[in-house]
Parts: C-alpha cells; structure tokens; sequence
C-alpha cells in the first residue's frame, strides 16, 4: 500500500508550482500556508493558480492535503480585536479553500492567556460558529498542541470541549501533531494504542483526519514544541514507521514538519516509504 506521505512547503511562489515541488518530493499530500503565517494580510486570490492546483491534486493521486492557519491568529485572545481578527482570517482562507474542495484547513485551538480553559474554548467554538458554513467543502482541523503557556489542546478533553460546541459537526476534525502530543505527556513511543484508544474515548477516531510526523527535541511532558527531523529527536525513526503502517491510522495524510529543506524533506519521505514497506 501507498501511504499519503508529504511535507509542509511553501506556497509563497504559487498553488500549482507547489503542487509540483510535491510531486518533486516524493509527496502525495502535503501542507501549505494560504499567506504568509506570520502576517495576516493575505495576497489577493489567483483562482487561476488555484484551479491549476485542483487539476494537478486531482489527476497527481494524491491524498487530502492541509492548509495550515497563520500562526498568529488566536481565537481565544483576551482581545476582542484579535479574537476578530482570527475569525476574519479564517473566513478568508476557508473562502481560499472552496477552490480546492474537499481537503482540510487546520488551526492552533489558541491560547486562552489567563482566562481559564472553559472561557477558551467558548471563544474558539463560537469563532468556529461564525465562520463556517455548512455548505463549505472544507473539514477545519483541531491540532493537537504540546500545551505550553496557557495553550489549549494540550489535552484531549480540550478538543472535546470545543468540538461540542461547535454547530455544524461534520465539518469539524482532528489533525495530531506527534511531536505536539509526546510534548504534552502522551506517551505514542511506547503505548501508541493506549493514546489512539484513548483519544478515541475522548473524542472519537473517527474525528481524526491528518498526522503531523515530527521527531521531538524534548522528552515526554516537556511541553516545549521544538520539532526535530525523523529520527534525530526522542520518538526515533522506528516509531514513525509503526505510526505510519498503523491498521487504525495508515489511510490518512502524514505531514513532516521537520527541520529541512525539500531535499530534505524528500530524503525523509523516501526513508519512511521504504521503513513501512513500500517499494
Ligand atoms: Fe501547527
Ligand atoms: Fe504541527
Ligand atoms: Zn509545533
């Protein structure tokens, strides 16, 4: 079997040229910014660019690919005007997404900075109610967070809460981060089916749409979330194979987050393909 396997890459140079470098890669899935992460303005739409991707994804077999929030939005700021700022963020990258329907968006749940994680989670649920739409072809991931600060996601409970709150439940998920969850204290390296029988408790496999493959520079529990290359952090290659082969998770698409450029990046795509018996 074919795995999706692929990496985050850069969208900065255009849709369709990444969808090539994916291709280059040894990529079928990857993950991309919709603007630049670190600002919130966004570049005007190119449906042009955007329809080329479509055509590429849709004939290329690839699997779902992940557009990735920027990482300053934060829904559950004590700020009004940031916590508006998320929603029209994230309004405007969902409006992006129709172009490449059915594929995932995924977001950091936020930090609730002080105002307790019931407040939090309020506040991302009801961004959540405000921007999508059920006629949208877009499922809005979760992540999975290493629960530094007053980060919410760090625990399972917290997606839970949020996922009850939110109207429109078939188009509301889950995407892992392996790196995020043995930071929080959930122990994958040796009791990987105890964490997915206990998220499936929590909050229900079937939630779970997409895996971010990072080592971890830190031990477990450390709460840090510094990601490492496959192999150079405390998970070690081997889990990742076993991760990635798993009857209950190999159909989904796993993004690296790794260190790398896209020749290393396509070094670890290769490795992991041939770790989990692909020829
Ligand atoms: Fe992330
Ligand atoms: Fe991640
Ligand atoms: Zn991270």
């Amino acid at each position: 079997m074919n795995h999706y396997i692929g990496a985050h890459l850069s969208s900065a140079t255009g849709f369709y040229k990444m969808g090539k470098t994916a291709l280059e890669i040894g990529a079928n899935t990857f993950q991309f910014f919709c603007r630049n992460p670190r600002g919130a303005k966004a570049k005007p739409l190119d449906p042009l660019d955007l329809e080329n991707l479509r055509g590429l994804l849709a004939g290329g077999g690839f699997g779902p690919v992940v557009a990735h929030a920027p990482y300053i939005m934060n829904a559950c700021s004590k700020d009004k005007g940031i916590r508006e700022l998320a929603a029209e963020m994230m309004a405007g990258d969902l409006q992006l997404m129709e172009y490449l329907p059915g594929n995932f968006y995924n977001f950091h749940p936020g930090s609730h900075v002080g105002q307790g994680l019931e407040t939090g989670c309020t506040q991302i649920a009801a961004m959540l109610n405000a921007v999508i739409r059920p006629e949208q072809q877009t499922v809005v991931l979760l992540e999975t967070m290493a629960g530094k600060g007053t980060e919410i996601g760090g625990r399972f409970e917290d997606l839970r809460s949020i996922i009850d709150q939110v109207a429109c439940q078939d188009r509301i998920g889950v995407c892992m981060d392996t790196c995020h969850m043995s930071d929080a204290g959930y122990d994958l390296l040796h009791h990987l089916d105890d964490v997915l029988a206990e998220f499936d408790r929590v909050v229900g496999l079937d939630r779970l749409r997409a895996i971010h493959i990072n080592d971890s520079q830190n031990p477990i529990g450390a709460k840090k979330d510094r990601h490492a290359r496959i192999g150079e952090g405390t998970l070690g290659e081997a889990f990742f194979a076993r991760l990635i082969a798993h009857p209950k998770l190999c159909h989904l698409p796993f993004i690296l987050e790794t260190p790398n450029d896209d020749a290393g990046h396509a070094a670890e795509i290769a490795r992991l393909r041939v770790l989990c018996g692909e020829n």
